[in-house]
């Protein structure tokens, strides 16, 4: 009786979900974004809740892997919109560092950045440096994340590999449960801060977020220009977390499927950075919404219908 009535709200689901994406006027958009103890997910949720209240826009958000599963989704057509890591849609759109083997990607460009994404390397107390995690094991986040090229990178700054750890790729939710169970000795995490799998985690458990060292962040800046150094404050989780972290930060970053309307992408735009004091009154990286912001970090093309609004508010010529 159950699994009947399951299937049959499974069909009545697909059903209205087809309705949705043919009916005309304003469709409903789907956003991809990442693990549901991430920050995309979360402020995708409210996001959506705001574009609903302010501009009538519905949008159908979706936990996914993250940034290089993102972009595969929207290049394929199967969302119209995600969040990603700007320094991975460089990347996909270049076709280089890993995207060099499939190739770039087409079919999507930016819309806006949003906030400072931190990569947070949490690890069990008594390791003081990623020199430390020889021989750990260690998760480097979602195969189809962007956290697990930041993982890379740094590892790449201390002139270590992937093979030089016992590597897992978990989302944050896992990441942080075997991290729990003390199955997992440290585990990347690339989101805005404070993370949500992280403050769980200080419920609970005791850990150290890791600095990067002064010799190793110049090589990261050297060598991946979108890196930025950034001071994961003290107390950002609580008593857990007494000291300051130096480390480095992307920026989030919203896309769009380029054939998704001039008109729609125009309006969300708009609607995003008219009602910026709505969006931080429902997530707190609304803090860092501008559109002065919003216009950097962006190193493939605008997608038309956000040059048109940026164009016409004087922040892109
Ligand atoms: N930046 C992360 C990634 O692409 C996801 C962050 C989040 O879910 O908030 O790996």
């Amino acid at each position: 009786m159950k699994k009947t009535l399951s299937m049959l709200l499974a069909v009545v689901m697909m059903a209205a979900l087809v309705l949705t994406s043919c009916g005309g006027g304003n469709e409903k958009i789907f956003l991809a974004t990442g693990s549901e103890t991430g920050t995309y997910y979360s402020f995708g949720i409210a996001l959506g809740q705001v574009m609903k209240d302010k501009i009538g826009q519905e949008f159908g958000v979706q936990s996914t892997g993250a940034s290089k599963a993102n972009i595969q989704l929207v290049a394929a057509g199967d969302v119209d919109m995600a969040i990603v890591q700007n320094d991975v849609m460089d990347y996909a759109f270049n076709g280089t560092n890993t995207f060099a083997e499939e190739g770039a990607l087409s079919g999507f460009s930016a819309v806006a950045t949003l906030y400072a994404e931190v990569v947070q390397i949490v690890a069990k107390p008594g390791i003081t440096s990623v020199a430390d995690l020889k021989g750990k094991t260690v998760s480097v986040g979602d195969a189809g994340s962007g956290t697990e090229f930041n993982a890379a990178q740094i590892f790449e700054a201390y002139g270590m590999t992937f093979d030089d750890i016992n590597k897992q790729s978990l989302g944050f939710t896992d990441s942080a449960d075997k991290f729990k169970d003390g199955q997992l000795d440290a585990f990347f995490v690339t989101a805005g801060a404070p993370t949500t799998c992280i403050t769980d985690l200080a419920t609970s458990n005791d850990f150290v977020i890791l600095s990067i060292g002064e010799t190793e962040m110049q090589y990261l800046k050297d060598n991946y220009g979108y890196y930025t150094e950034y001071t994961l404050a003290a107390g950002t989780y609580g008593e857990k977390q007494p000291e300051d972290a130096t480390t480095v930060a992307v920026k989030a970053t919203l896309i769009a499927a380029d054939d998704l309307s001039e008109d729609a992408v125009y309006k969300v735009t708009k609607g995003i950075f008219e009602n910026i004091d709505a969006i931080k009154a429902t997530h707190a990286k609304g803090e860092e919404l501008s559109a002065d912001n919003g216009v950097q970090g962006v190193s493939i093309p605008f997608h038309a219908g956000a040059e048109k609004y940026f164009k016409e508010i004087g922040k892109l010529n």
